[in-house]
């Protein structure tokens, strides 16, 4: 960063970038903050955004002599339930098994001839909507409530891909094979309940969960529930006064 001034009380590291606080994005001169390259060196636009929005809110603490490090408004994540009836999400929880749709080409003959001409055409209406009705919803969480369950294994008759067992609590090692559908993807947490009342306890492959919400539909005492996940990362227009 050779166009930042030498003179101004910034220390620069050894990519001759400033040293910042990468939470606040604060300088070792505490009035001047930074963004985008020339904070971290290169990265994209959206990450340049990102800072914007980080070093705002830095600038606002600041200015009312405020900790720009501890008082920070807190980033996090919500679930919400999609729940809108018995058998009504707000989500389209329809999967469509096919296989993902190829992207229509120009015709080589024109394409191989000139360089200007686009060669992915993209999809048309028609196909971005099928395309679109294989996503899997991983935005929606399946979220188990261990009070709530009686066991009636209802959930596990219905689920089309065998995510759901009851089981005896036992050593990940050895729960993995005994699964309705073995989960051999090591590097897939599963997803353990707490004890329930007879002992068992609720173990979810999520590796395989298509996230079509029959579980939670199936199941009597709202134990299963579909739940999206909302992330809050704040903005200075979010929460200043
Ligand atoms: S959301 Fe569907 S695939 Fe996932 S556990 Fe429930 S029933 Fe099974
Ligand atoms: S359907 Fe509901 S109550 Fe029955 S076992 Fe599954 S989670 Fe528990």
């Amino acid at each position: 960063c050779p166009w930042i001034e030498r003179d101004i009380g910034i220390e620069f590291d050894k990519w001759d970038c400033p040293i910042l606080d990468e939470d606040t994005l604060q300088s070792t001169n505490p009035e001047i903050f930074f963004g985008g390259d020339s904070a971290l060196g290169p990265e994209n636009i959206i990450w340049a955004s990102a800072h914007a929005h980080k070093a705002a809110i830095s600038m606002h603490l600041f200015c009312q002599g405020k900790n720009v490090k501890e008082e920070r408004p807190p980033e996090g994540v919500n679930l919400l339930s999609q729940k809108m009836g018995i058998h009504e999400w707000s989500y389209d929880a329809e999967h469509d098994p096919s296989v993902r749709h190829i992207v229509p080409h120009a015709d080589k003959e024109v394409s191989l001839k000139n360089i200007k001409v686009e060669v992915e055409l993209g999809f048309d209406e028609k196909l971005g909507f099928d395309e679109a009705q294989r996503c899997l919803n991983c935005d929606v969480q399946t979220v188990f409530t261990d009070r709530l369950c009686i066991e009636c294994d209802a959930c596990v008759d219905i689920c089309p891909m065998d995510c759901i067992s009851f089981t005896d609590n036992a050593e990940e090692s050895s729960m993995r094979p005994v699964l309705m559908a073995p989960a051999t993807n090591l590097e897939q947490d599963l997803y353990v309940s707490g004890h329930l009342e007879t002992g068992r306890v609720m173990v979810k492959d999520e590796d395989v969960c298509l996230h079509c919400g029959l579980c939670a539909e199936r199941c009597p005492t709202n134990a299963w529930d579909m739940q999206k996940s909302v992330i809050h990362i704040p903005q200075m227009g979010s929460y200043a006064e």
